[in-house]
């Protein structure tokens, strides 16, 4: 018995022109992802897209996993593959979702005829295999409104293909679609899942990351290697840049006022970070903000921040709270690893209290104290060390 993953997307098939590419990115992102499981062939057709395994034992649990996080993905469909022939459906259907069946009480048929050649009509095919299979599983029942189990018997060009109800697949737009963007990825809860959600619409990612030895340790860059990691299931290779910020911090405590600290650092974060982003070819920055969560979030400080940068700043948590913030952490599997308890470079000289309603004139007239501004950030951005995470790891730190 031979199986197939067959998918369908979603959004994407809404797109006129435009869904050839936006499913071509699909498919690559696809081949990236199950590469490592062995050999599988691709194809299109009739709005589908059909993964075969190209040789024995492949891992199909393992590789339906995967698919769950590919965006762009509508449904999954794990099939059997039967010839386009009465008979090997018949002997098939039953063999291949026995499992299925016996645990099930009730059950319909759906059939689906894209072949119109083939001699029974589709209440026929549902009649005569819903028969078939009450015959074998006699424990069933048929309910057509609210079945536990909808066989579904596909009969399209190439073949009849056999399945169970289809596994939801993550939606969203396909990474790489809509262009790239950089995240500034702190150890925190809120980064990695404004990463996550961007590139459910498409964006493929890079990342920037602020350390501040000897204040933050270097568990707490490897946790956000770890964040990274547990990111590129859902997006791909990640490159992380990681960049000193240290004599920048230094600089902003001896020469700005306290209440703007805070402020005056974000600026330089978005600065450096908008050169990363040109260097990378990225069109927009991303942050993991969320409106009055803490005092540099404030609109009015959000006006400041993005008054240094030319770049979009999007920020898809911004009216989300914690708590909703936190369950899309869990559902994505950076939540346990976020809350490990590492400083963060924006906890190091944080002012006891901060300014919640600064204005771009007091920010430009502290930060004229700091002579060297340009030359600090060309530093920061010349001495960055580039990590590239991906599903397998990130050379010299997880392998
Ligand atoms: P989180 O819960 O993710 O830690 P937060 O509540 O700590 O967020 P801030 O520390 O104010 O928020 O940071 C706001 C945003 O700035 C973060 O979501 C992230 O995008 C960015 N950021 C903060 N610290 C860093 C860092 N060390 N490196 C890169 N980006 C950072
Ligand atoms: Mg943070």
């Amino acid at each position: 018995m031979k199986e197939i993953i067959l998918l369908k997307d979603g959004e994407i098939a809404l797109k006129g022109l435009n869904r050839y590419s936006f499913e071509d990115t699909m498919i690559k992102n696809v081949k990236r992802r199950l590469s490592s499981l062995g050999r599988f062939r691709f194809y299109k057709a009739q709005s589908t897209i059909y993964i075969e395994p190209m040789e024995d034992g492949l891992d199909m649990d393992e590789a339906v996993e995967r698919l769950k996080k590919v965006f762009g993905i509508a449904a999954i469909s794990r099939a059997c593959i039967a010839q386009k022939d009465w008979e090997d459906i018949c002997r098939l259907a039953p063999e291949y979702l026995a499992q299925q069946l016996e645990q099930a009480k009730t059950f319909k048929v759906n059939a689906k005829r894209s072949d119109k050649r083939f001699p029974l009509k589709s209440p026929e095919i549902c009649a005569e295999l819903g028969a078939i299979l009450l015959e074998q599983f006699p424990h069933l029942k048929v309910d057509v409104k609210n079945p536990e189990i909808t066989v579904t018997v596909e009969i399209r060009d190439y073949a009849a293909y056999i399945h169970a109800d289809q596994i939801p697949g993550p939606g969203g737009m396909p990474v790489g679609s809509s262009g790239n963007a950089a995240l500034l990825l702190s150890g925190g809860i809120d980064s990695p899942v404004a990463g996550y959600m961007m590139a459910k619409r498409g964006l493929e990612l890079c990342a920037v990351h602020f350390v501040s030895p000897p204040y933050t340790s270097d568990r707490a860059k490897l946790k956000v290697i770890e964040l990274a990691h547990i990111l590129t299931d859902y997006c791909g290779r990640i490159r992380l840049h990681v960049v000193n910020l240290t004599r920048i911090q230094e600089t902003i405590k001896e020469r700005c006022p306290e209440d703007l600290f805070t402020v005056v650092m974000r600026r330089f974060m978005m600065k450096i970070a908008e050169r990363i982003a040109q260097q990378e070819n990225c069109q927009a920055l991303v942050t993991g903000e969320s409106l009055a969560q803490v005092a540099s979030q404030t609109v009015q400080a959000i006006a400041c921040t993005d008054a240094a940068t030319v770049m979009p700043v999007l920020r898809p948590v911004i009216g989300m709270d914690k708590e909703e913030i936190i369950k899309i952490a869990r559902s994505i599997g950076t939540f346990e690893t976020s809350i490990q308890p590492y400083e963060d470079c924006c906890t190091v000289f944080t002012p006891k209290h901060p300014k919640t309603k600064p204005t771009l004139s007091m920010l430009i007239e502290a930060e004229a104290a700091i002579q060297d501004y340009q030359q600090l950030v060309d530093t920061a951005v010349s001495t960055v060390e580039v990590i590239t995470v991906t599903h397998e790891g990130a050379k010299g730190y997880l392998e």
